[in-house]
């Protein structure tokens, strides 16, 4: 296959995400997915480790999911959802509210994480304002963090990764702070609290993990601290879950584990197994509540135009389908315990910092990682595609991939560090 042609006409008017274009090196051309593989133009086949930034759980292509999109681009691809509703939005909604704990019940759709999360942050700051307070504009986050790339979402992600520096005009002031990962320091932000509290709307965290700012882990513990904390002091608590949903950390949503109900639920990535663009945000009934009212001022001000997208919707509930018909949670389990196993070795490996397993997620962290794409480059080598960032090298394949493939990861990994 030639792809020469498309390769090099349009390169030179394309802008790549986090890449400095003019040094990096020339991007893959990809022509084909399947299961678990990404297939070049030049023939080479990949296997791949992270799931195109974690969302494709399924493995590529799933038939299943095909087919239901094909079903609903012949009715409908699209329709607006100003006035207007339909049926794989509305059934969506009543699963999601269904599969959420609690009374997480009320689903406001969108097309990325970002806008999900600019979306919660809207309603926390709205829902205190229809309640006649007027001061509770800001949010507490932690270092960390990652809640996406729009100015309201990086003004709640760690002020270094997310890029505080250069954006500082842009950014509202928020709070981010140490995560109280233990009982000292969630009593020292307690007390701090007392005198505190008054001008925050809520604290936004991503549950279990940290994703994107550096792929760290912490306990339930420091959950439940968080939800009592936001009892205490009337705040909303709103979890980011949309790296951590579907199945990612071992339960179907994070904030299981912890026995936690958050009051906005953030979700996106695998919502669609991959294939189109779709996030949610998703309100408890007396966030809902706030909302309404008699006074149209109340509503909540937003619609992305793409909102609900029937095609998106219709990926998503055969999404779903497969969480209810097949083994996903055990494949994650089995998944998490070939990780732990054949990673471990590296721990004792020169340059190592620490490995690190939760779910469907292994992690080596280096001391340093001096040159990230030479190091890219060399997994590419390998017929893997693993995309380190920071001072991370991690997994987060899909969870159909074959203990062979996650074994060929893993030895990539050893070899090319070891
Ligand atoms: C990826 C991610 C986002 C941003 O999602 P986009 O679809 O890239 O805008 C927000 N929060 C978390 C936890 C994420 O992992």
């Amino acid at each position: 296959m030639d792809s020469n042609h498309w390769y090099d006409a349009g390169l030179g008017h394309t802008w790549l995400p986090y890449a400095q274009m003019k040094t990096m090196r020339p991007p893959l051309a990809v022509v084909r997915t399947e299961g678990c593989r990404i297939v070049l133009a030049d023939g080479r086949e990949l296997i791949d480790g992270i799931a195109s930034w974690w969302t494709a759980c399924h493995g590529y292509n799933h038939p299943h999911i095909r087919q239901a999109v094909e079903r609903q681009l012949a009715m409908m691809p699209h329709v607006m959802f100003g006035g207007m509703v339909h049926e794989q939005a509305l059934t969506l909604a009543k699963r999601l509210a269904a599969l959420l704990p609690g009374d997480l019940d009320r689903v406001f759709f969108s097309e990325s994480g970002s806008v999900a999360v600019e979306v919660a942050l809207k309603m926390a700051v709205q829902y205190w304002l229809n309640r006649g307070e007027r001061s509770r504009t800001t949010f507490i986050a932690f270092k960390g963090g990652y809640h996406g790339d729009t100015t309201g979402a990086m003004a709640v992600t760690d002020p270094d990764s997310g890029m505080h520096d250069t954006f500082r005009a842009l950014l509202p002031a928020n709070l981010v702070i140490d995560l109280p990962a233990d009982e000292s320091a969630a009593a020292a932000f307690d007390s701090w609290l007392h005198a505190n509290a008054s001008g925050f709307a809520g604290i936004i965290v991503e549950p279990l993990v940290q994703g994107a700012g550096g792929m760290r882990f912490h306990d339930v513990a420091t959950l439940r601290r968080l939800r009592a904390i936001a009892d205490r002091h009337n705040l909303l608590l709103i979890f980011d879950e949309i790296f951590t949903g579907f199945g990612r950390t071992g339960s179907l949503f994070a904030c299981e584990q912890a026995g936690v109900v958050p009051d906005i639920i953030t979700l996106s990535k695998a919502l669609t197994g991959g294939t189109l663009p779709l996030a949610a945000t998703i309100a408890r009934k007396h966030v809902f509540e706030a909302f309404w009212s008699d006074d149209p001022k109340k509503a909540l001000m937003h619609g992305p135009t793409y909102m609900g997208n029937a095609l998106a919707c219709a990926a998503a509930n055969a999404s779903l389908d497969l969480f209810e018909r097949e083994p996903r949670l055990e494949q994650v389990k089995a998944i998490a315990e070939q990780m732990a196993r054949e990673l471990a070795p590296c721990s004792r490996m020169a340059g190592v910092k620490s490995v690190r397993v939760k779910g469907a997620m292994g992690v080596v962290e280096m001391e340093r990682i001096v040159e990230l794409d030479a190091l890219r480059a060399r997994f590419v080598e390998e017929g893997v595609f693993i995309r380190p960032f920071g001072n991370v090298i991690y997994l987060a394949p899909s969870f159909t991939i074959t203990p062979d493939e996650l074994s060929k990861l893993t030895a990539a990994i050893a070899k090319v560090i070891g």
